[in-house]
């Protein structure tokens, strides 16, 4: 029998990769509260930011929101509506580096492009 922690991990990692919509951690809590009302919110947090330092989820730390999650690991590209707040993802793109690095050891360049969702298009 699989440990209690290992069971709570794929459950969390499951619902998360069914929303495609780079939830919150509060949005995972409450979809996983719908259907396993044992599982505390601060198991899905807790759970949640270990299998992003593992690499096995991505975080998004957008700039102005909380950090979303995403069960998409292979490389890609996000887009955010600047009205709702939307994250969608895109294919990936390869952006160079800087000619200068700021005396910075650069790791890694995430690319968000910004706009408008198709629902806030039709609104405006
Ligand atoms: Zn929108
Ligand atoms: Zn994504």
């Amino acid at each position: 029998m699989a440990d209690r922690n290992t069971v709570q991990k794929e459950i969390i990692h499951h619902t998360l990769c069914e929303m495609k919509n780079h939830p919150t951690a509060a949005m995972v809590y409450d979809r996983i509260h719908f259907s396993h009302p044992t599982i505390s919110r601060s198991t899905v947090y807790r759970i949640l930011a270990r299998m992003a330092e593992e690499g096995k989820i991505l975080r998004l730390d957008l700039a102005g929101c909380d950090s979303r999650y995403d069960g998409e690991t292979m490389p890609h590209s996000h887009v955010r509506c600047r009205l709702c707040g939307a994250v969608a993802d895109l294919p990936a793109v390869r952006v160079g580096w800087p000619a200068e690095d700021g005396g910075f050891l650069l790791e890694d360049c995430a690319v968000v492009y910004r706009g408008l969702c198709p629902a806030c298009r039709r609104t405006e």
